[in-house]
C-alpha cells in the first residue's frame, strides 16, 4: 500500500441510526469535494457526507464487512507497524481498511495502537464508535440520542440541525455555547450503545507525566532520528512536499528533513505590512535551496479574516485565534490544486519554547500545564488550511517524537542559555548557524498580528487595559455569528464585530 499524496477525507458529518437515514445537508468551512455515502448493515446504517480534495478517492476513506463500517478522515503515519500485526496474507489497501482488520483484531483497542491524524466513526453492531488520534488533531463532535449518533469533524454542521434540549453524553467535552454538541476528547475512543444513547469513554493516550533523563549526545540523536522520521512518515514519495516556513528552528527543522526525505522542497512564507520575517526564512531558502514564495497580506486584510479564522478552529480562546489567523491567511491566499502541507506548529509545547528564563521549575510547570489543557483548542484542525482546500501535518505532534520531545528532563529544553535546546543542538548539522541560534519568534509576533488585532480595538475606541477582554468578547461574539448561528463569514465584519464590543465597554464604562 503506497502512501497516498492526500487522506481519502478531510472530514465528514455521519449519521448512524436503525433503519437508514440521510445526514442533513450541511455548509462546511472545508473546501474541496462531497460525496454521499451510505452503508447499510445488519443492526444500523451509516450515512455520511464526506468533504475530500477534488480528483482523490473517497471511497477509500470508508470500508466495511457485514457487522461494521469504519469512516476515516485523515491518515496514519505507522503504517507498516500496524500492518505487521496482521494476519500473513491481509493487504489493506487504505487506512479505513487498516483499521477495520485491526479492529477486527483488537477491538476498540487497536485505536491505542495507531500513530496518526484522523478522526473515525465506527458502526459495529448496535454500538458506534467515535474515536480522535492521541492529540485530537482533527477534531470530532457529536450529538447523540436513543436511536441516533450524529458526527462531525466540524460543530457548525451539527449546530445547524441540533435538538436544543441537548441529551447529556458521559465524559465527553461540552461545547460552549452549543447546548447538546460534545466534543470527543483527544486520545480517546467512545463507546456509545446505539438504542440508549448511553457512552462509555476510553483513554487510548495521555501526555507522558515522567521525566527522563539522557546524556546530552544520546537525548541530541534520539531527537533527530524521532523528527526525522516524523517528518518522512509525512511525506509521501514522488510529490513534492510544502513547508510553511518562519525561518524559526520548528519549521526550518521541518524542512530540513522535509527536503532530505523528498529531495526537492517547496516553501512559503507569510508577512504582512507591519512585520515578516522574510529575510530569516531566505537564510534557510538560500542553504537548501527550495522553490521558495513570500506572501504578503495587509494588516486589514488579515484582520478582516477573522471571522474565518474562527469558523474553521471552532475555538473561543482568542490567544490561540492569534496565533492561527496568519496562517489562515497565508492557507487562504495559497492558490492552486490541493497541497500536502508540513508545518513546524506545537514544538513549543512539549519544549516550553515560550519558556523566556532560566528556572527549570518553572519550565517543566510550563509544559505540564500546556499538555494538560491543549484538548478541545483545535490548534492543530485541519480545517484551518482545508479553507483553502489544502491538507496540513504537523510532525512535532506525531506521536512517538511528542511522547519523545515532553519526556525529556527539563535541563534539556532549556540549557546554555537556550530555548530548545535539545532540539536546535539536534539540527545543527542541517541548517545555517544563524538559524539554530535565532530566538524563538511567535507566528503572532513576526506577522505583527498581535500588535494589530490591539490597535484595532484602540481605534475603536476600547482602552489600553480593556484590550485583553474586548479581544476575547470579539472571538466570542465571532463564534456565536459564524459557528452557532451558522452565518458565512464572508458576511461577518470584524470592523462592525470589533465596533460592538467597544460601544458595549463605552456603556459599561458610561
Ligand atoms: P520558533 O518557535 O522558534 O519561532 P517557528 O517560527 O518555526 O519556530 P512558531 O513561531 O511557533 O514556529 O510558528 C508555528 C508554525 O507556523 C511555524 O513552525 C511555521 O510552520 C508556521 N509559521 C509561522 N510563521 C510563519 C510565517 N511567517 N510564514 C509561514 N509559516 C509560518
Ligand atoms: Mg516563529
Amino acid at each position: 500500500m503506497k502512501a497516498p499524496a492526500l487522506p481519502a477525507a478531510f472530514g465528514f458529518l455521519a449519521s448512524a441510526r436503525p433503519g437508514g437515514g440521510r445526514v442533513p445537508d450541511a455548509v462546511f468551512a472545508t473546501r474541496g469535494s462531497r460525496t454521499d455515502m451510505d452503508t447499510p448493515l445488519r443492526a444500523q446504517s451509516l450515512t455520511a457526507t464526506l468533504v475530500h480534495a477534488p480528483g482523490v478517492r473517497p471511497d477509500a476513506a470508508q470500508a466495511q464487512d457485514t457487522d461494521t463500517a469504519v469512516l476515516l478522515a485523515g491518515e496514519f503515519y505507522n503504517r507498516a507497524a500496524l500492518r505487521s500485526v496482521l494476519p500473513p496474507g491481509t493487504e489493506p489497501d487504505s487506512d479505513a481498511q487498516l483499521l477495520l482488520q485491526l479492529l477486527h483484531r483488537y477491538g476498540l483497542h487497536a485505536f491505542r495502537l495507531l500513530n496518526g491524524r484522523f478522526a473515525a466513526m465506527v458502526s459495529l453492531g448496535h454500538r458506534v464508535l467515535l474515536a480522535t488520534d492521541h492529540a485530537g488533531s482533527v477534531p470530532l463532535y457529536t450529538c447523540a440520542a436513543p436511536g441516533e449518533v450524529r458526527a462531525s469533524t466540524e460543530a457548525k454542521t451539527l449546530a445547524a440541525h441540533r435538538d436544543p434540549r441537548g441529551f447529556p453524553l458521559a465524559d465527553a467535552r461540552r461545547v460552549a455555547g452549543l447546548t447538546g454538541i460534545y466534543q470527543v476528547p483527544a486520545g480517546a475512543v467512545m463507546d456509545i450503545d446505539l438504542a440508549s444513547g448511553k457512552a462509555t469513554t476510553h483513554r487510548t493516550w495521555t501526555p507522558p507525566l515522567a521525566r527522563r533523563i539522557m546524556p546530552e549526545d544520546e537525548a541530541v540523536a534520539a531527537v533527530r532520528t524521532a523528527l526525522d522520521q516524523a517528518v518522512a512518515a509525512r511525506v509521501p514519495s514522488g510529490s513534492t512536499p510544502l513547508v510553511v516556513l518562519s525561518g524559526g528552528i520548528d519549521s526550518s527543522g521541518v524542512a530540513a528533513c522535509a527536503h532530505r526525505a523528498a529531495g526537492t522542497l517547496d516553501t512559503v512564507s507569510m508577512g504582512t505590512d507591519t512585520s515578516n520575517e522574510f529575510a530569516q526564512a531566505r537564510a534557510v531558502v538560500d542553504h537548501l535551496r527550495t522553490g521558495h514564495q513570500e506572501v504578503m497580506i495587509p494588516t486589514a486584510d488579515l484582520l478582516a479574516q477573522l471571522p474565518y479564522a474562527v469558523w474553521a478552529a471552532e475555538s473561543m480562546d482568542p490567544d490561540i485565534i492569534e496565533y492561527l489567523l496568519p496562517l489562515v491567511a497565508l492557507y487562504r491566499a495559497l492558490d492552486g490544486s490541493a497541497r500536502r502541507i508540513l508545518t513546524g506548529y506545537g514544538a513549543d509545547i512539549p519544549l516550553a519554547g515560550m519558556h523566556r528564563e532560566d528556572r527549570l521549575p518553572n519550565l517543566d510547570t510550563a509544559v505540564a500545564y500546556d499538555m494538560a489543557t491543549f484538548d478541545g483548542l483545535n490548534e492543530m484542525s485541519p480545517v484551518l488550511s482545508a479553507l483553502g482546500g489544502h491538507w496540513t501535518t504537523h510532525p512535532y505532534w506525531d506521536r512517538d517524537l511528542l511522547d519523545l520531545l515532553v519526556s525529556l528532563e527539563a535541563g534539556l529544553k532549556r540549557r546554555h542559555g537556550q530555548d530548545k535546546w535539545v532540539l536546535r543542538a539536534a539540527l545543527a548539522d542541517a541548517l545555517p548557524e544563524e538559524t539554530t541560534r535565532r530566538p524563538k519568534l511567535g507566528v503572532h509576533e513576526g506577522s505583527g498580528t498581535t500588535s494589530s488585532f490591539s490597535r484595532m480595538l484602540t481605534e475603536h475606541g476600547v482602552a489600553e487595559q480593556a484590550i485583553p477582554e474586548a479581544k476575547r468578547q470579539v472571538v466570542r461574539k465571532l463564534f456565536g455569528l459564524t459557528v452557532a448561528d451558522g452565518r458565512h463569514p464572508s458576511e461577518v465584519s470584524t470592523d462592525e464585530v470589533a465596533q460592538s464590543v467597544a460601544d458595549r465597554f463605552a456603556q459599561g464604562a458610561a
